[in-house]
């Protein structure tokens, strides 16, 4: 089963403006993917239908097999983990520890399962010395591997980076680099940086007026625009 099967997903804004029309594209479990695009072209209102924050007005969406819908949410939104471009947006708490346990902790998770969850997640981007600090006092950089964390956490299937490299300095960009690369998880980023994606992504999509302009090897896609 593909971690992410997207068929001929259309969707209009309440207001008529229709920013997506009939989206198809499926991405296999451990695949790297970039999704380009100019603004405006449905990256954002893509993105909102792989965890329900908005449903599918024709077409389907599906993770791991499992179609998102409203009687599924719950699960995909376990199965999605979206990081946003802002890390203070998803970091909240006192300290890192509990910013990282507060969603496997949402999902009844306790005890030295969630304590495990917390390191793992921790470990794999580098910040399992700042767990007792107050994400407030990390860098910027660390900051957003201390939100990749609490996704990670979640042990999702597919992790969704809107503009993973934006506000770097070029260490900080190269470390999350690594670890990007190092994760054993599907990966969809929404960039506008061509040489991240370049580095980081085999494949690209290309959204461009609410449909698919391109598929393919990213090296390929980018020689072409
Ligand atoms: P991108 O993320 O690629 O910049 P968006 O998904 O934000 O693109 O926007 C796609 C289209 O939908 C654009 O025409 C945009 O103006 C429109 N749009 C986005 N959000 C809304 C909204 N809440 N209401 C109406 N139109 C919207
Ligand atoms: P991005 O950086 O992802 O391209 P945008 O700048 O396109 O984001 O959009 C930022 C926010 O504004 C989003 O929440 C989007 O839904 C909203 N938005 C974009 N276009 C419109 C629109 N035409 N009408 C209402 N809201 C919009």
């Amino acid at each position: 089963t593909p971690s992410l099967e997207v068929r001929r997903l259309a969707y209009a804004y309440p207001d008529g403006t229709q920013a997506l029309f009939g989206v198809d594209f499926t991405i296999g479990r451990g695949e790297r993917v970039a999704l380009l695009g100019p603004n405006g072209a449905g990256k954002t209102t893509l993105v909102m239908h792989l965890n329900g924050i908005l449903a599918a007005g024709h077409g389907t969406v599906a993770v791991a097999g499992l179609p998102v819908a409203k009687d599924s949410l719950r699960e995909i939104r376990r199965r999605v983990g979206l990081v946003f471009q802002d890390p203070d947006d998803q970091l909240f708490m006192p300290t890192v520890r509990e910013d990282v346990a507060f969603g496997p902790a949402n999902l009844g998770i306790g005890g030295e399962e969630l304590q495990r969850r917390v390191k793992d997640a921790l470990d794999q981007v580098g910040m399992l010395e700042a767990v007792d600090r107050p994400p407030h006092h990390l860098s910027f950089g660390q900051r957003r591997r201390v939100a990749v964390a609490t996704v990670l956490a979640m042990e999702p299937e597919i992790l969704v980076l809107d503009e993973p490299s934006s506000n770097l300095d070029p260490a900080s960009r190269r470390e999350l680099a690594d670890i990007l690369r190092s994760l054993d998880v599907t990966v969809l980023m929404v960039t506008h940086d061509l040489p991240y994606a370049l580095e980081l992504c085999d494949r690209a999509l290309v959204l461009s007026g609410g449909v698919i302009a391109a598929d393919g090897p990213t090296r390929d896609i980018l020689a072409d625009a």
